[in-house]
């Protein structure tokens, strides 16, 4: 066998980093920055040429742009998806660093099964450092993308932005334009990423399709979303971490019925095909999708899924006022095994705050009579268990719920009035709250405890976290019948660790 001088140097640089950074006496090499400039300077990477398609693309395929999402402290997932394809695809990509230099590329291959569809994960990469990634194929480039990479300690403050629910048909997408521009390490997505309805009930412009029922139609309708320029540049800003709340299947959705398998394994494929996520494509209508990324010693969060596994709402759902079945102690949000999965992530993290990316609101919000049966008001023995979860774990608790189409802010506390820590509901893209009910929201809301409540305005929500203090400004834009829309902050929350959350 021969060994060619590039090889051969290419393993003494292995061999010199290795010996420079692995030495019992010597400091330990788990921060990079402690090793740069120790060896020759690694061999530049080339990108590779993806091969020739079969079938010619009709057009340009990257229509729908870039994103990355679901990093941890050494790899991040890099997605798009083809337009127009046929037949398998070769896509190649590239991570490159501050300086513009390549440290990962590779060859991937987008299929007709997964929608051409790439999910990559971009290993091997250095903690708390930022990359910007891109794709091509077939001789065209993507747009370029920015992505992060999370540190293991402590760091810089966490900045990242929560937000849930775009109908496309309720309003414009004015918040994106401003997300987009934020400086942020993170976007949490708390659901509502599509809407599946048909037309009717426009207030803007028209999804132009009946109801989502077939993969086709959830495809066409990620499609049409996505082809969106403000969406676009948010995701192309940094990494999001997503879940999904009831609309990226059906209205009020309840996993587990038989009628609906069908349209639920169509549905859970076209939203893994469409996001930017670590876990495996589904096969069929499961798909696990909780899990915890953690941001250095500053925050856990801890992704639920609050849809797949719930029992069906009681008393017929809706609001109403709540019959027997509600208190059933075997009534589940997350089903028995997420549940104990939430448990051990709460009490076994790390780090000084446990964030629980929620999808509907936690808090206790019955008002004369009435409670809200989606939400978790309809599962108060399930509640009663996540509280006392809660309650077992030393971070403090900021739980950011989304599907309400308003915003509020608010304590949780246990019935003997013990403190267990912050809820942060946050209002819509884009999404209608009823206008002749805002009012009724924002008083049955701060009836029942609420420091602030809003159901008048769309926007998202932008934190800043250090391990001492976490700070919440909720931004919101002007109005949603308008393209464009200028953007100002209409509150802003401190929350310290077992301290009730204050204005500021
Ligand atoms: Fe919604
Ligand atoms: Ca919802």
């Amino acid at each position: 066998m021969e060994i060619s001088r590039r090889s051969f140097l290419l393993g003494s640089a292995a061999l010199l980093a290795v010996g420079a950074c692995s030495g019992d006496d010597e400091p330990t090499c788990d921060d990079t920055e402690d090793c740069a400039g120790s060896g020759p300077p690694a061999p530049p990477i080339e990108v590779p040429t993806p091969a020739a398609p079969a079938t010619p693309l009709p057009g340009p395929p990257f229509g729908l742009g870039v994103a990355s999402g679901d990093p941890d402290d050494e790899s991040v997932v890099l997605w798009t998806r083809l337009l127009g394809a046929e037949g398998d695809h070769e896509v190649a990509w590239e991570v490159l660093d501050a300086t513009d230099h390549v440290v990962a590329a590779g060859l991937v291959t987008a299929t007709a099964a997964d929608g051409h569809s790439v999910h990559v994960v971009a290993d091997g990469l250095s903690q708390d450092a930022w990359y910007s990634y891109r794709f091509h194929t077939a001789g065209h480039t993507s747009p370029v993308g920015r992505a992060r990479v999370l540190p293991t300690r402590d760091g810089e403050a966490l900045r990242f932005a929560f937000a849930s629910c775009q109908d496309w048909r309720d309003g414009h997408w004015s918040a994106h334009e401003h997300l987009a521009a934020e400086e942020l390490d993170l976007v949490v997505w708390l659901g509502d990423y599509i809407y599946e309805g048909g037309d009717g009930d426009r207030q803007v412009r028209d999804h132009g399709a009946p109801a989502c029922q077939s993969l086709d139609d959830y495809r066409a309708r990620y499609a049409l979303y996505k082809a969106h320029p403000h969406l676009q540049a948010a995701h192309a800003a940094r990494p999001w971490l997503v879940v999904w709340d009831d609309h990226e299947v059906v209205n009020d959705f309840a996993g587990g019925a038989d009628e609906i398998a069908d349209r639920q394994a169509a549905a859970y494929k076209a939203w893994w095909e469409h996001m930017p996520v670590r876990m495996p494509a589904p096969t069929g209508p499961a798909l696990d999708i909780n899990r915890v990324v953690r941001f250095g010693e500053i925050a856990s969060f801890v992704m639920i899924d609050g849809r797949q596994f719930r029992s069906d709402q009681a008393c017929g759902g809706g609001i109403a006022p709540a019959c027997d079945e509600v208190a059933d102690p075997s009534r589940t949000m997350l089903g028995t095994d997420q549940e104990a999965w939430v448990a051990r992530a709460l009490s076994t993290s790390e780090t000084a705050w446990n964030v629980i990316a929620n999808q509907t609101i936690l808090a206790p919000s019955e008002i004369v009579g009435l409670v809200n049966l989606d939400q978790w008001d309809g599962y108060p023995a399930a509640r009663q268990r996540l509280y006392d979860a809660i309650r077992s774990s030393d971070a403090g608790t900021v739980v950011i719920t989304g599907d309400v189409h308003a915003s509020a802010v608010g304590n949780l506390v246990a019935d003997d009035g013990t403190h267990l820590g912050v809820e942060l509901v946050g209002t819509s893209i884009s999404s209608t709250f009823p206008a002749d009910l805002a009012d009724v929201f924002e008083l049955a809301a701060t009836a029942a405890g609420a420091e602030m409540a809003d159901a008048h305005h769309r926007g998202y929500v932008v934190c800043e976290v250090t391990k001492d203090a976490f700070r919440a400004d909720y931004r919101i834009v002007e109005s949603v019948a308008a393209a464009s829309s200028p953007i100002s902050t209409s509150s802003s929350w401190v929350i310290e660790d077992g301290a009730g959350v204050q204005p500021l």
